[in-house]
């Protein structure tokens, strides 16, 4: 991390879990463990508890996330949801490209990219996932794989759009499996994409950029990760389930 040149983030991504009641018992045992946090905190909740969630964050440390968002602002696209209703409610960031969404749900760098313009031009903050399966990681395509979805899914994004886009470095093989990259892996691939940034954007844009790291974060490996200099907070899933181990990632990030 490197906090003079751009915001630490830790972003909680709750998946498909947690009812409306098992929300508020989770965020209500959750903000008084962060509320003292040095990084920027965002939970990243199912639609049905953005309504709540937002309600009880207001006037907190914490930001509400979406996990997904339509690029359309409405219209017959039925299950979907436009970014103008998650800014109606309060919402202020939404996750994009997460690899669940683009194994099980068919989402392309093609449908990500219009997402992501449709976001920021609705005045959401984007957290767009990228990142390698294991079969590409093994043919050391990584880097090329990694900026190539980097270049695509940021077509059109113009350098002040850009303020508002993290990015979140997430191996595919190391979400939900217990298996993290190393903190050298991490942290290689997060300067790529940070050059990556650099070579579209310039380089005072591509030093402003948060840059994430995800896949199995937890409470024990937090710190070492976040101590990578181009590793600015991290995007956590299961561990974001559990408040106390929640915030100890957040501790881990000053
Ligand atoms: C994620 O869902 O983005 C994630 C990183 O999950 P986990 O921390 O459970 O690997």
């Amino acid at each position: 991390m490197n906090t003079s040149l751009r915001p630490a983030v830790i972003a909680g991504n709750w998946k498909m879990n947690n009812t409306p009641s098992q929300a508020q018992a989770l965020i209500t045992q959750m903000l008084p463990l962060v509320k003292d946090a040095s990084c920027q905190v965002v939970i990243g909740v199912p639609f049905v508890n953005l309504p709540l969630a937002c309600q009880m964050c207001k006037g907190t440390n914490v930001k509400v996330a979406a996990q997904n968002c339509h690029w359309e602002e409405k219209g017959a696209f039925t299950g979907e949801i436009s970014p103008q209703m998650l800014t109606e409610l309060g919402v202020e960031y939404v996750i994009l490209g997460h690899s669940e969404r683009r194994t099980y749900f068919g989402e392309t760098d093609e449908s990500l990219n219009k997402r992501v313009l449709a976001a920021l031009n609705a005045g959401l903050k984007v957290i767009l996932c990228v990142g390698e399966s294991l079969q590409q990681r093994e043919a050391n395509v990584t880097n090329e794989f990694v900026c190539m979805q980097v270049k695509l899914d940021l077509q059109n994004v113009s350098e002040e759009m850009l303020k508002n886009v993290i990015i979140a470095y997430e191996p595919i093989w190391a979400i939900g499996t217990g298996k993290t990259a190393t903190a050298q892996q991490a942290q290689e691939v997060c300067k790529t994409i940070r050059a990556c940034i650099a070579s579209l954007y310039g380089k005072q844009a591509a030093d402003g950029m948060t840059i994430q790291y995800g896949g199995s974060m937890n409470a024990g490996n937090a710190a070492e990760l976040l101590s990578q200099e181009d590793i600015d907070g991290g995007l956590i899933g299961g561990a974001s389930l559990k408040a106390p181990d929640f915030a100890t990632i957040v501790a881990a990030a000053k």
